[in-house]
């Protein structure tokens, strides 16, 4: 008994200067957890997201060890991601295909499970209905897609059920209601909106680090979107096709090392003509293609 040394699993929900916050797997209880020597001396410093094992000494607790990551994300810099919610809205503001396709890629880059989120359904007027409804019949093919409206409560349930169990993460641009989301899913978060007129995008999110926050419905979300400042330009320009699922599914090119652009016996171009692949899907993967290229060809 007395400073008998008990070793437990937590999982890390935030840092508080220099110690981290550690709810444990079984009793749910928050820990506040110092860091071992070796963890600042060495390169693997525990992250947001880590399971990690922790030693209760008597009144106070340290990590003792990192379980195995899945992955790792670097903005935010949290660990375990298990799906990305990638949130746009087709009015207020208009998100371009080429913004949402562009943040997909970013997405499948980081060999993350992508759900769509279209905010503000309660928007859509008459008019925008059938762009609406295209729109949606395009990514319907390629992700899950849920249709939401933070205001009115419209698939928030649904959403619910997405987050049970497992670690996401929100991205899109700014002004799309990824904070209103939150805030409607968990009323005590109390996350910071803002109106879609202060179009800086920067600053809001940049200085804290990454939290866990814990849904009363279950599971965790980060609290500092992602994916948005990041862009494709590290790629390489020969790699980009693998980010389109679409292209994935499609059967062989004449040449196994196709790029889909302008090369004969492309079965990619015959199915954007015949319209099995959204031609607006391609041709944001043909402007992101030219981008990179360009980009590497001035260095
Ligand atoms: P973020 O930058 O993605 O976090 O966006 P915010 O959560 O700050 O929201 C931007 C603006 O959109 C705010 O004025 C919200 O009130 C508004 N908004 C968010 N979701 C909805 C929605 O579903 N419907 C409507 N009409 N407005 C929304
Ligand atoms: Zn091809």
């Amino acid at each position: 008994m007395g400073d008998a040394i008990v070793i437990r699993r937590g999982l890390l929900v935030k840092f508080i200067s220099d110690s981290a916050i550690v709810e444990d797997l079984e009793t749910r209880q928050r820990i506040r957890c110092f860091l071992r020597g070796r963890f600042r001396r060495t390169k693997t410093k525990p992250l947001v997201g880590d399971i990690v094992e922790y030693a209760e000494v008597g009144n106070s607790a340290v990590i003792e060890s990192i379980l195995k990551r899945r992955n790792e994300l670097t903005r935010p810099k949290v660990a375990n991601v298990d799906q990305v919610l990638a949130v746009f809205t087709i009015v207020k503001p208009n998100i371009e295909v080429f913004t949402v396709d562009t943040m997909l890629a970013l997405i499948e880059n980081a060999a993350l499970s992508t759900v769509i989120v279209i905010n503000k359904v309660d928007l859509i007027e008459a008019a925008q209905k059938s762009k609406f409804e295209q729109i949606v019949k395009t990514y319907e093919r390629l992700y899950p897609v849920h249709c939401v409206s933070a205001k009115t409560g419209k698939g928030l349930a649904e959403l619910r059920e997405l987050f049970k169990g497992k670690i996401s993460v929100l991205a899109g641009p700014s002004g799309v209601g990824k904070s209103t989301l939150l805030n409607s899913l968990s009323p005590s978060l109390h996350l910071k909106t803002s109106e879609v007129s202060s179009k800086t995008g920067r600053g809001r999110h940049t200085t804290t680090s990454a939290e866990l926050l814990e849904l009363p419905t279950g599971g965790w979300v980060v609290d500092t979107p992602g994916f948005a400042l990041l862009d494709l330009s590290h790629l390489n320009a020969e790699k980009l096709k693998y980010l389109w699922p679409e292209f994935r599914q499609s059967g062989e090119c004449l040449f196994s090392d196709c790029v889909h652009i302008d090369e004969p016996g492309c079965t990619i171009k015959k199915q954007v003509e015949t319209g099995q692949i959204s031609p607006s899907r391609y041709e944001s993967y043909r402007k992101l293609y030219f981008g990179i290229l360009e980009r590497s060809e001035k260095q």
